[in-house]
C-alpha cells in the first residue's frame, strides 16, 4: 500500500527518472521485487527504451543488475546533506561502468559524456550510469534521494527549495516520522 502511495511521490526531470524508477524496481514495504528474474529485467530494460529486441538478460546479468541498483540507493541516501558516495557502493559502480565501458564521448551541445561502448545487459546498465553522470553535470543528481524511513528507502526527486527533503512522501513516512517523534515527547513528559 505504502509502496502504491510512494509512487506517486515526484518523477525526475528528463531521462534521470529512468535512474528513479530502476531504484524503485524493489519496493522495501510492499516486500516485491519487480526484478526477481533475468526475464524481469529483459523487459524492464526494454521498456526503458534501453535494451535491443533481440538481446536477453542471463542470471548473471540479473546479479549484477541488482547490485548497481543498491549500490545506486546508497548513493541515492547519500546525497542527503550532500555526502560522498560509500566506498563500496563506488566500487559497485566502477565495475559496472567498466563492464559497459563508458567513454567519454564529445556530444553535440553538452561537451564530453560518459557513453557505454558495450552493448547488451552491460551497455543497458551503462546507459543507465551515464544518466547519473549527466544528472551530476547538470545539477539535478544532488535531489535524487531516497527516502530516510528505513523500512521505505522509495528514491524520490527533492523539489524543496531549500533541498531538505527527507521523505519519499510528507503525507506518508513525513507523518509517521512526526508521529513517531510526537509519540516519544508524550512519552518523556509523562514519566
Ligand atoms: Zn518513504
Amino acid at each position: 500500500m505504502l509502496g502504491l502511495m510512494s509512487g506517486a511521490s515526484t518523477p525526475a526531470p528528463g531521462r534521470l527518472e529512468a535512474v528513479r524508477r530502476f531504484v524503485n524496481t524493489l519496493d522495501i514495504d510492499a516486500g516485491t521485487d519487480a526484478l526477481a528474474t533475468p526475464g524481469d529485467l529483459t523487459g524492464w530494460l526494454r521498456s526503458a527504451s534501453l535494451l535491443a529486441g533481440d538481446t536477453d538478460a542471463e542470471p548473471g546479468d540479473l546479479a549484477n543488475a541488482v547490485a548497481v541498483r543498491e549500490a545506486l540507493r546508497e548513493a541515492l541516501a547519500a546525497n542527503h546533506g550532500g555526502e560522498p558516495i560509500p566506498s563500496g557502493a563506488l566500487a559497485v559502480l566502477n565495475d559496472a561502468a567498466a563492464r559497459a565501458r563508458l567513454a567519454a564521448t564529445l556530444t553535440a551541445s553538452d561537451g564530453w559524456r560518459a557513453r557505454p561502448a558495450a552493448g547488451g545487459v552491460d551497455g543497458a546498465i551503462g546507459a543507465l550510469l551515464a544518466l547519473v553522470g549527466d544528472a551530476m553535470a547538470d545539477g539535478t543528481w544532488s535531489r535524487l534521494k531516497v527516502c530516510v524511513n528505513d523500512t521505505c528507502r522509495w528514491a524520490f526527486y527533492d523539489e524543496s527549495r531549500a533541498r531538505t527533503g527527507k521523505w519519499c512522501s510528507m503525507q506518508v513516512c513525513g507523518n509517521r516520522a512526526k508521529q513517531r517523534a510526537w509519540r516519544g515527547r508524550r512519552a518523556e513528559s509523562t514519566t
